[in-house]
């Protein structure tokens, strides 16, 4: 509805003429605000500029070039730059703003008040006339009515004279006066009539033409200020958006600037130019010119254990205790906190990513992860050192047991006549604690100074006579549970077969070939098999050691070795001052060890070939770290045969002990090439420890790392063909690896790949887990073992594609950038990892079958074995 047919009463007039008064306040406000916004906008432009010339001269005094190459200095550089050309822009739209908008806007105003005072001016006058015509139609009828009354009386007067009928001279006035009535009369009617008939006009025309067309001409004005007004304000936003024209230009330059910032390639170029080779390692030994020709009883590197220096390590060993002990606390406790910052993180992922409160926690849990990762691996450290610092200062202390610490004079005497390196040895070899070192030399003591009989450079003398080395390192065969008892100097054979026990003073418990150290039971159940059989083992019941008689007697018997006040050792039966004669007596008599059990001794089951004596392996160098402890290039030192061992810490509670040596029990069985051979256990006391093939190249992963762009695809096809080789054996023997992976293999001479790491191992078809997929290698597991648990050699073909695109990659970590759990849904969503180049194209061919999510869709390794190896035969 236009102004024409809504607006035409009063009261619209008045509102109109209101909203006109209000528009021009607010056009004066808005042209005051905007002078004042363009001051503002060149005061900020003045501060950016300057700030940015600031900037500009800050980094240039970087002259070293330093962040040469730093896309992240880039896209700062090009954030200052864009500060000085923002400013630019929003000075000259400041100008613009002043000069011409707030102009057009004054322009405005005036028009707009002119516009106005038309229209008020316009109105009144049409309405006047009106009013006008109103005061003039009624002046008329009263003149009307004034000339009809005289004309009444003057026609009554002169018709009443006339009747009288007296002509005369006021019979002719009276005429005359009512004829200038009539006259009169006639006129103010005629008069009246043209009033009334043009008041009637103009007040129609009024309302139909002369208001409406004021009205619509003022419409049209209105309409003509609103859109320039518009246009003004349009012209404002323009200039002050900052989301367009350069503005957004400059955001897009700085944004592409910053996007192109990638943490990984961020210190690629200068790794390339700052490359260095890592520090030398610095060799910390003892400087033997301290000593010369000898100084006492101290000798070289060793610890001086004598009746001066007794208390001091006691005390040592104290301080070293607790602080392995606050160590092992705080480091159980971080890896519990870690643990729960990834458990978090997994729930944050699976449930809430969707409420920003909730996931603005992942980084800050992501920071404090790698947090506690790091102070984790610094603690290992420290727990490492207190360890080796632990057994150096324990073992010589525990060797010497209840004994008296040597008078440092003696201690010089004994190496005066050549007797330090049976002592030195003896100290520096013993790890049994006080108390079981105390059982066992019992014996041993009582002849002590036939010790000294031996040659200095020997291994120490309560270690029995070995077969060769080479013949040891052979694995035993793997259908017998044990080998048949190796000849011993002590032991004669009786008629009927059974071994006939001697007693000699001189051997220690140790010595006893029926002495099984720390064996676990597991084991030992697995060497008695016949009814009678038994061996001796020692073993930890809350924190005593423990000697124990296991029989196999209908089932498996344990009995512990019981200790009379007096010292001696029994059963039910009588007590021996030695474990030897208490065994001896048991086998000879023929009596049940206890009435209960029934059990009988029959034959002694001697330690397998494979289980060595500590004594027997001298560590070197430390050459990497397990799960369970530090790995060292070791020397068998019957044969001098260099070897590598793993070692168990000492501080594990039993149950990782035992899971340490399940590695040695599966390895036993394999004789492979591609496999890395088992040699030996060590159980005989703390730490216990695996005997394996040395092999020189380190593992897989750091080896094709080291060697990135030097490998050809040849050889690195050679190795996927030794891996494939050595995993269609382990099928064979329904061995699931479960943990295949570049770091878990390791590197030979001429690059031979031997498959190692067998802690997660199980010999059997199909293997469920049920107790938690905590250490799972995500990225390396196949999706059901991962979904359902469920293990099988299928699942190994699935890691083995993975580790071949670990050799073609040169060791990049799968599914680079993404966590476990994204690669694992990305897996699940059908997503591949692409080939990385120079992967022969049959290659990637098969490692995607390898990688076929239903397992029985994936080949088996002997059709992979043939599948790599044609391949390798054509490069
Ligand atoms: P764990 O199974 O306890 O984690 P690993 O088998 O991974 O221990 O061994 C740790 C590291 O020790 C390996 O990465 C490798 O560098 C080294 N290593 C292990 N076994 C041998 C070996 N037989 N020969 C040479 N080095 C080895």
């Amino acid at each position: 509805m236009g102004f024409s047919a809504a607006l035409q009463g009063e009261s619209s007039h008045t509102a109109l003429l209101t909203r006109q008064d209000g528009e021009l306040r607010l056009l004066d406000t808005m042209r005051r605000v905007l002078v004042a916004r363009a001051k503002c906008d060149r005061d900020y432009a003045a501060a950016l500029t300057h700030l940015a010339h600031t900037a500009a001269k800050m980094d240039n005094n970087d002259v070293d070039g330093a962040l040469d190459q730093s896309q992240l200095h880039k896209a700062w550089r090009v954030m200052v730059e864009g500060l000085e050309e923002w400013s630019s822009v929003m000075r000259q739209n400041a100008d613009t703003l002043v000069l011409d908008t707030v102009e057009k806007l004054a322009a405005l105003i005036t028009e707009k008040r002119a516009s106005r005072k038309v229209y008020y001016e316009e109105h009144q006058r049409i309405t006047n006339e009106v009013s006008r015509l109103q005061e003039a139609v009624g002046k008329s009828k009263n003149n009307y009515e004034q000339a009809l009354e005289l004309y009444k009386t003057s026609k009554t007067k002169y018709e009443d004279q006339y009747l009288k009928g007296k002509p005369g001279r006021k019979l002719d006035e009276l005429k005359e006066r009512y004829q200038k009535a009539c006259r009169k009369l006639h006129q103010v009617h005629n008069d009246y009539v043209l009033l009334l008939c043009e008041a009637a006009d103009y007040e129609r025309d009024f309302r139909t033409v002369l208001l409406p067309g004021l009205l619509e001409y003022q419409e049209r004005v209105q309409e003509d200020m609103i859109d320039k007004w518009r246009c003004i304000l349009r012209e404002v936003w323009e200039l002050s958006d900052t989301s367009q024209g350069k503005f957004a230009q400059l955001q897009t330059e700085i944004g592409a600037s910053v996007t192109a910032i990638s943490p990984k390639a961020e210190y690629s170029i200068f790794s390339d130019v700052n490359k260095s080779s890592p520090p030398e390692p610095v060799t910390f030994e003892f400087c033997r010119d301290l000593l010369g020709d000898g100084v006492g009883s101290l000798q070289a590197g060793q610890l001086a254990v004598d009746s001066l220096t007794v208390d001091s390590l006691r005390i040592k060993l104290n301080d070293v205790e607790h602080r392995l002990r606050d160590v092992t606390a705080e480091l159980r406790e971080k890896q519990n906190l870690l643990n729960q910052h990834e458990t978090e993180v997994v729930n944050i992922r699976k449930n809430s990513l969707q409420d920003s409160n909730i996931a603005s926690r992942l980084p800050v849990l992501k920071r404090a992860s790698d947090v506690l990762h790091r102070e984790l691996n610094e603690l290992r450290c420290k727990e490492s050192w207190l360890q080796h610092q632990h057994s150096i200062i324990h073992d010589p202390l525990a060797s010497l047991g209840c004994e008296e610490a040597p008078q440092p004079w003696e201690a010089a005497q004994a190496h005066v006549n050549g007797e330090s390196h049976q002592r030195s040895d003896s100290l520096s070899l013993k790890s049994r604690s006080a108390a079981i070192k105390e059982l066992l030399r019992k014996p041993f003591n009582r002849s002590s100074s036939k010790a000294g009989s031996h040659s200095p450079t020997s291994t120490p003398p309560q270690t029995p006579s070995r077969p060769p080395t080479e013949e040891r390192s052979t694995p035993p065969d793997m259908g017998s549970p044990h080998t048949t008892p190796e000849g011993h100097h002590t032991e004669g054979l009786a008629v009927n077969g059974i071994p006939e026990l001697t007693y000699d003073p001189d051997r220690c418990l140790e010595d006893e070939q029926w002495f099984h150290g720390v064996l676990p039971r597991e084991e030992v159940v697995r060497l008695l098999v016949e009814e009678g059989q038994y061996l001796v083992r020692e073993t930890t019941r809350n924190d005593e050691q423990q000697v124990v008689l296991s029989v196999c007697w209908g089932s498996h018997k344990h009995f512990i070795v019981q200790t009379t006040p007096e010292g001696h050792y029994r059963f039910e039966g009588p007590a021996f001052p030695t474990i030897q004669e208490l065994i001896l007596h048991q086998h000879q008599c023929g009596l049940p060890v206890t009435n209960k059990s029934g059990a009988i001794l029959r034959t002694p089951i001697f330690r397998e070939r494979w289980e060595l004596n500590n004594d027997d392996v001298e560590l070197r160098d430390k050459i990497g770290r397990g799960n369970f402890g530090d790995v060292y290039k070791a020397r068998l030192r019957d044969s001098g045969l260099e070897v590598a061992v793993k070692t168990c810490r000492v501080t594990l509670p039993d149950e990782q002990k035992k899971k340490f040596l399940q590695e040695g029990r599966i390895l036993k069985q394999y004789d492979h090439p591609n496999i890395v051979k088992f040699i030996g256990i060590c159980v005989q006391k703390q730490p216990i420890m695996i005997v394996m093939e040395l092999v020189p190249g380190g593992s897989l992963l750091s080896f094709v790392r080291n060697h990135k762009g030097q490998l050809a695809v040849k050889q690195m096809m050679g190795m996927c063909v030794d891996t494939a080789s050595g995993m269609a054996y382990l099928e064979s023997k329904n061995c699931i690896h479960r943990d295949l992976a570049a770091r878990n293999c390791l590197v030979g001479h001429h690059n031979v790949v031997k498959i190692s790491d067998f802690g997660m191992s199980r010999e059997e078809e199909e293997y469920i887990v049920s107790d938690g997929m905590k250490q799972i290698p995500i990225k390396w597991t196949a999706p059901e073992a991962l979904n359902f648990g469920k293990y099988t050699s299928l699942c190994d073909v699935w890691s083995y594609a993975v580790l071949c695109w670990e050799i073609f990659s040169c060791g990049e970590v799968p599914y680079h950038g993404y966590s476990n759990t994204k690669a694992r849904e990305m897996i699940d969503s059908g997503y591949r990892m692409l080939a990385p180049p120079n992967t022969p194209d049959e290659m990637y061919q098969l490692m995607l079958k390898c990688w076929q999510y239903d397992p029985e869709n994936r080949p088996h390794f002997p059709d992979i074995y043939a599948a790599v190896d044609t391949i390798y035969s054509t490069l």
